[in-house]
């Protein structure tokens, strides 16, 4: 078995911030496994064999998983869904804990995150599979993947945790596929990384029951939620899945007190209905309130959906207005390099509180999380 020095490791997983899709990663993973010792390659096929923590036992070995709002019922020797949880002989297990298949460090506001400690660094990490199928998924090439098609690389939440803190990583994210499938790896990740001193943040579609969100927030500091559109039809034709369980998530973490963020990519002639908009950022006042921020991100052509445009900017700006006006006060602009929809603004004052460009700061006029000009207090997570 090929293995890697721990310091070899370290400068390829972590060379580059910005840019790399996993599917990138996933052909690097052989190249740097190439020196010796310390973390093992794990050839196609090895899998973990940990017990899952959401499920429950039926009749004849069969076991419903109680992770995600599908909710599988799975007969011994079959996977559910998302295609990394196994039932064998009436246990249900992960078959993922510990097998990374990507791993980069990225600035924070790719996630996006614009008031999670902006400019910082995270030591951001997936393992294969999705208990969604969306169709203009980027990173298809894993979250559509079973880990037996994926290069996966052994990094235990220690060695998670130890990289993200020798990396100068503000956070570890959980990302890239979907971290729900993999829960009780990113649930250890979070604990150890916390010991050290280093924050989780999940980036999610936050299709995720109410009680393992219940106990993963306690171990996070910042979540982000794709809202994917704001009608089941889209949910059930684009993505396999529903609107109903992200709203309820959305509600959860507003009642849990957790920071959190909601990115909205705007598909051309599939939800960018300006009255579903309206109606998505009425909901969100009126459930969550005016301070979540809202990201309206382009949508580049990929996966199942190349028959389909960018989204027109002009079409980004719209909604941008439109959720201005029903009084959200942090409206972004994603995946527009140089947009002035990028920038965080003062609600009182009207001045930059933090300038970006793409991934970049340019200027940062928040002290101690308040306008430094009118000294309104701004939410986040600033230090
Ligand atoms: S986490 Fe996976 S196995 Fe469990 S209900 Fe969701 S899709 Fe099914």
């Amino acid at each position: 078995m090929k293995k890697l020095k721990r310091r070899e490791f370290f400068k390829y997983s972590l060379a580059g911030t910005g840019g790399a899709l996993c599917s990138n990663l996933i052909t690097k993973i052989p190249f740097i496994a190439i020196p010796d010792t310390a973390y093992a390659l794990s050839s196609t096929g090895k899998l973990s064999h940990v017990e899952a923590k959401y499920y429950k036992k039926l009749e004849h070995k069969e076991i419903e998983c109680q992770l995600c709002p599908k909710k599988c019922k799975v007969g011994d020797r079959e996977r559910g869904y998302c295609g990394v949880r196994e039932n064998k002989k009436g246990i249900y297990y992960t078959l993922v804990y510990g097998l990374a298949c990507s791993f980069h460090k990225d600035p924070i506001e790719k996630k996006p995150f614009f008031h999670f400690l902006p400019g910082t660094d995270a030591f951001s990490i997936a393992t294969a599979g999705c208990n969604l199928n969306c169709k203009f998924c980027q990173n298809w090439e894993i979250s559509q993947a079973r880990p037996e098609q994926t290069y996966n690389i052994e990094l235990s939440p220690e060695a998670v945790a130890e990289y993200a803190l020798k990396g100068n990583s503000s956070s570890i994210a959980y990302t890239y596929s979907e971290p729900t499938v993999f829960y009780e790896y990113m649930l250890d990740c979070a604990k150890l990384g916390r010991q050290k001193g280093v924050k989780s943040v999940m980036v999610s579609a936050g299709y995720i029951q109410p009680e393992p969100l219940v106990e993963l927030c306690k171990e996070l500091d910042a979540v982000k939620i794709d809202l994917k559109a704001f009608t089941e039809k889209y949910y059930q034709e684009i993505c396999r899945g529903k609107l109903q369980p992200v709203l309820d998530t959305l509600k959860e973490l507003k009642k849990i007190g957790i920071w959190y963020e909601i990115v909205y990519l705007m598909v051309p002639t599939l939800n960018d209905d300006m009255k579903d908009i309206k109606k998505m950022c009425e909901w969100i006042l009126s459930n969550l309130g005016p301070d979540v921020p809202v990201h309206f991100t382009r949508f580049i052509p990929l996966y199942l959906l190349k028959n389909l445009p960018p989204t027109p900017v002009s079409s980004l700006e719209q909604a941008r207005k439109i959720a201005q006006e029903s009084g959200l006060k942090f409206v972004y602009i994603g995946n527009v390099g140089g947009h002035e929809g990028e920038n965080t603004y003062c609600p009182k004052c009207k001045k930059i509180l933090v300038g970006r460009y793409g991934f970049t700061i340019t200027q940062m006029n928040l002290q101690k999380g308040k306008c430094k000009f009118c000294g309104e207090k701004i939410p986040g997570v600033w230090g």
